[in-house]
């Protein structure tokens, strides 16, 4: 194959897993980052002797991340491990109940029996019906470019289709787990999922009840070093495999020629030609700010924003023996709290928090006696709030909270503090109004709504990250860097 000139603007997580394989495939390519790190919003910071992960802190499929070594020919043990974990999360609801979510299926339906009087039958037969769903269905949806036509000629694809019942696309998540279980808390938490790809249980589609199977049968997993491990390995490879990175370079422009991508003009005017551009920046502002085409850019607005977050990072000076890596402490009305983050575009009064602490796993990233608290809220999409108020208020709500059910005065033990929320989210990796996942999937066909990872009409051009196709999240961001360079590969085969 001939070696092609190729540019990758942004180096996500999407960004770095691209560049890795377009490199193996014998292509010069050179990633262009506007920050003085890589990662987006998979980065890291110290305060205080604390050490914390920016953004994603639940890691699932390792397999994504052994696939790319495995495709560079690189033994994976000498950059990353993750070790599993026994408990995917600690559930903390509203009536005083507390669930732990064991990620060994059996294990975790005795405890729903014991704690919420869940009936385990009903457990086990959603956990293999997601299970099925996902192995059907999923890997069809997220393995493969929905807009090529030679998708629908690959293998499994009409069992996917024929396993597409109607009522995964007719009904809600919330009615599909109403269906499945007796207890509302078993719902609430099963519910839950839609937010790993910020969506609203109560419009998106059952569908998404494929997600659990990642939890409960595939299990969930921590990176050692903690969730920057991650970056760091893709961007130790990409190093190995002759990828070149300008830190601190935004790109201004793509440049399109008779319908051919040319080449990109960086930031001090630099014009750097290109067989191919792969853009890792959210693709609204790829269209809008790029290539100043307002049109496509309006057209990704279609789709609903994914929701947001607002997080608190607290350096602790406790160790709370009732915690683990992930928990989760739920709101009494589940329901009201959607429909402000995704109606009234504001914060219910009593949101579920979320409290991941790596400290539980990785000692050193607190110090002796101490835990690193990664405290998230989930929140809507910037639409010109005032973030400040809102997350004042919200900072009270969730002390008092926690105060309350963790019989202890939260406020007194928080050494250090940093935050972040949906504008800081924006200004760090141009995610359009800070949502997490690009577009929600509230809508039944969104999977293929989502934006294709090219642009047919432009030669030479493709997406790869968490606001095209398959979607967000760190599993769906790698697997979106393998379709986009399958097909690059095909283009010059
Ligand atoms: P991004 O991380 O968005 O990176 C894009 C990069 O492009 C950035 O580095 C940016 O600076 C750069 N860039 C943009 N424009 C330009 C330009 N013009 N020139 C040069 N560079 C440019 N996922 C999970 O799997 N598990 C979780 O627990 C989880 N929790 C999350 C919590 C938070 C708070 C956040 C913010 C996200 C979370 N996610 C989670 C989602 C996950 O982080 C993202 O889906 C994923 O990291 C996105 O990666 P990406 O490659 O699409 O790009």
């Amino acid at each position: 194959m001939n070696s092609k000139k190729v540019i990758v603007i942004g180096s996500g997580v999407a960004g770095l897993a691209a560049a890795i394989r377009l490199a193996v495939q014998g292509h010069q390519v050179t990633v262009f980052e506007k920050n003085d790190y890589p990662g987006g919003k998979l980065s890291h910071f110290n305060l205080g002797g604390f050490s914390f992960d920016c953004g994603p802190s639940l890691f699932t499929q390792p397999q994504n991340i052994e696939d790319i070594f495995e495709y560079a020919q690189e033994p994976v043990e000498d950059y990353f491990s993750c070790t599993k974990i026994e408990i995917a999360c600690n559930y903390f609801f509203e009536s005083g109940k507390v669930v732990h979510a064991y990620s060994n299926a059996q294990k975790f339906s005795n405890e729903l029996q014991t704690k919420v009087g869940e009936d385990p039958v009903k457990v086990q037969n959603y956990l293999l019906n997601s299970a099925s769903m996902y192995n059907a269905i999923g890997t069809f949806f997220l393995d493969h470019s929905l807009h090529k036509l030679r998708s629908y000629f690959s293998k499994g694809v009409i069992n996917a289709l024929l396993q597409t019942k109607a009522s995964y696309l007719m009904n809600s998540m919330n009615k599909y787990n109403a269906d499945s279980f007796q207890s509302p808390e078993t719902i609430q938490l099963f519910n839950r999922y839609a937010t790993y790809n910020g969506s609203n249980p109560y419009t998106a589609p059952a569908m998404l009840a494929m997600i659990p199977h990642l939890e409960h049968n595939q299990g969930t997993y921590f990176p050692k070093g903690g969730m920057i491990s991650i970056t760091n390995a893709l961007y130790q490879l990409a190093i190995k495999k002759g990828v070149k990175f300008r830190f601190g370079d935004p790109i201004e422009e793509i440049i399109v020629s008779k319908d051919k991508v040319v080449g990109v003009k960086s930031s001090n005017a630099e014009i750097i030609e290109a067989d191919t551009v792969v853009s890792n920046m959210d693709v609204y502002y790829t269209y809008k700010k790029l290539m100043n085409n307002s049109i496509l850019a309006k057209k990704v607005l279609s789709q609903e924003r994914s929701s947001s977050a607002i997080i608190f990072y607290w350096g602790i000076n406790h160790v709370f023996d009732q915690l683990g890596l992930h928990n989760i402490f739920f709101s009494g009305d589940y329901k009201k709290e959607f429909d402000h983050i995704f109606n009234s575009k504001n914060l219910s009064d009593d949101p579920t928090i979320y409290i991941n602490i790596t400290s539980k796993c990785e000692s050193e990233h607190a110090p002796n006696g101490k835990e690193n608290w990664f405290v998230m809220v989930n929140a809507p999409h910037d639409v010109g709030q005032d973030w400040d108020q809102i997350k004042h208020q919200c900072r009270q709500q969730v002390i008092s909270k926690l105060s309350r059910l963790l019989k202890i005065n939260l406020e007194e033990l928080i050494e250090v503090e940093e935050t972040l929320d949906p504008t800081l989210i924006e200004s760090r990796t141009s995610s359009y109004t800070g949502s997490l996942y690009g577009t929600s999937s509230n809508s039944k066909l969104a999977a293929f709504f989502r934006h294709p990872n090219f642009k047919k009409s432009i030669k030479g051009l493709y997406f790869v990250g968490g606001s095209v196709h398959p979607g967000g999240g760190i599993p769906l961001c790698l697997k979106s860097a393998k379709i986009v360079s399958d097909l690059i590969r095909k283009e010059y085969e």
